[in-house]
């Protein structure tokens, strides 16, 4: 499962464009898009976030698929300037059924238990985590606001499509 981040440029259209560009990669197949919720920046002030994660199947390693996790971000404009400054495009890897091991990720992420908006659109994806997840949601206030959801459109692509 992966959480997708965006607070700079066209967030819809670049939460959509990622994740289209997660269902072209190599033995990864996109099985479920969560909804997209919006919620204010942790860290340095800026520009509110809008959040969603999808569920693939991939047949790579943790390592192997954060490799092209950090491409697609590149591709989308991505620049680290400081640690939780705005960006255009963040994918991290929220939680994997499969034991992930690896020196440089730590999964499930290390602040899912802490983040509404990595929690809510993880749910979406993963219901079978609920019995898990879901009271700490809550607890933590419950799922940020929702503008819309991730679609697959007819031409295979992803788009936004906002709530009414
Ligand atoms: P945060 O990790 O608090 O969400 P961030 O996403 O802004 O912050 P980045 O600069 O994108 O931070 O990534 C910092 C490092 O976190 C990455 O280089 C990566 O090695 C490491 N990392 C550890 N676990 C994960 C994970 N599950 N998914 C993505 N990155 C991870
Ligand atoms: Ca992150
Ligand atoms: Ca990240």
């Amino acid at each position: 499962m992966i959480g997708l981040g965006a607070n700079l440029g066209l967030r819809e259209q670049t939460l959509a464009s990622a994740a289209h560009a997660l269902s072209v990669l190599a033995q990864v197949e996109l099985c479920a898009l969560s909804r997209v919720y919006e919620s204010e920046a942790v860290g340095p002030p800026q520009p509110r976030y809008l959040n969603a994660a999808v569920r693939v199947h991939a047949e790579l390693s943790a390592d192997e698929l954060f490799e092209r996790l950090l491409a697609i971000e590149a591709a989308h404009g991505r620049v680290r300037l400081l640690r939780w400054g705005p960006r255009t495009l963040d994918l991290d890897i929220l939680w994997s059924d499969t034991a992930a091991a690896s020196t440089r990720l730590e999964v499930p992420h290390a602040s899912l238990c802490e983040r509404t908006f990595a929690l809510a659109p993880l749910l979406d994806v993963a219901p079978e985590l609920a019995p898990r997840y879901g009271a700490r949601l809550s607890e933590l206030g419950g799922a940020p606001e929702v503008l819309g959801r991730l679609v697959h459109s007819a031409d295979g692509d992803v788009r936004f499509e906002s709530a009414p």
